[in-house]
């Protein structure tokens, strides 16, 4: 089951975004994918794609997917106005989206993020969504959420993860690009799962994003890309970056290596690309498995080649 849907998956989502969080709930046999943004430097085309897409889907739309576009503009169409055309409804920034059949609500968080303590593109959000600053982000992340019906899970989506979840360089929203670290985290995010979590019995299952590249920045290693909290309440980073290698056959031999770059993937012995997907599994309300799966996409084959299980139930 997990293959065909794998099969489905790679079949539709053959894009460079950063990070793909699939939430395959059991139970009902239908999967929905999660998008955390930054496509690409407002590609409005691969945002257009994603939308085309016959699936249930949740997006919210990351730092470089406002890459051009610094302020709102009545009177000409610009990349950001065309991304969010294209996605309609299922762009979730400050916005809760029911999904009844699956007793799943996704809300959304600040769109356009770039992590930290200063709003990134102000001037964009306070035209386009009111917001001034990180208070009243918070108290949207927060309305969005209220009303979620009582029997639904829900996972919060953001561009960037909260703050709260340490300050190490290889900490999940930690700064890596700087000697000694910091938090890099979204402070209205946090201040809104709080608020939720001392005001309401909304049950905040998982907590999901990306910006934060796993690779960490001058070879210093890899990012912890989950947290679980003392209240079970799952954060987890999608960004794993690059998220399609290429796969380049040996001369005179079956063996196919694995690249570590982005060259193009119709280079001579190509043989195909290797791609990310973090992999949710969701049974009767509960998180049941995570893992950080890599699909080889051969031509019209595709198979698991390697499965990392960051999380599962009962551990
Ligand atoms: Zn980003």
């Amino acid at each position: 089951m997990m293959i065909g849907i794998l099969k489905k998956i790679q079949k539709h989502f053959n894009f460079c975004s950063e990070s793909n969080m699939c939430l395959h709930v059991q139970y009902s046999q239908i999967w929905c994918s999660s998008q955390a943004g930054d496509f690409g430097n407002e590609n409005v085309e691969l945002v257009q794609s994603i939308a085309d897409l016959n699936l249930p889907k949740v997006v919210i739309l990351g730092n470089h997917d406002s890459w051009k576009t610094q302020h709102f503009s009545g009177k000409r169409k610009d990349g950001v106005q065309r991304q969010l055309e294209c996605l309609g409804e299922e762009h979730v920034a400050y916005k809760r989206l029911d999904f009844p059949t699956l007793k799943l609500s996704v809300v959304g968080g600040r769109p356009f993020s770039c992590g930290g303590e200063q709003i990134f593109r102000r001037s964009l959000l306070s035209a386009r969504y009111g917001i001034q600053d990180m208070d009243g982000s918070a108290d949207r992340i927060y309305n969005a959420a209220l009303g979620t019906p009582e029997d639904h899970m829900v996972i919060l989506l953001a561009h960037n993860g909260p703050t709260g979840l340490g300050s190490n360089l290889n900490d999940i929203c930690g700064k890596d690009w700087v000697f000694g670290g910091g938090d890099h985290g979204d402070p209205d995010l946090a201040q809104a799962i709080s608020h939720l979590k001392e005001t309401t019995k909304i049950s905040i299952r998982l907590v999901v994003f990306g910006h934060m590249h796993k690779e960490l920045a001058y070879g210093n290693g890899l990012r912890k890309m989950i947290v679980v909290g003392a209240d079970k309440t799952i954060y987890l980073n999608g960004a794993i970056v690059p998220r399609v290698r290429r796969l380049v056959a040996e001369q005179g031999t079956d063996n196919t290596n694995f690249m570590n770059n982005e060259t193009s993937v119709f280079s001579p012995g190509s043989r195909g690309t290797m791609r990310a997907f973090t992999l949710v599994e969701i049974l009767e309300g509960r998180v049941d498995k995570i893992a950080e799966t890599w699909v080889s996409v051969i031509e019209d084959e595709t198979a698991i080649e390697e499965e990392h299980v960051l999380f599962q139930r009962g551990n």
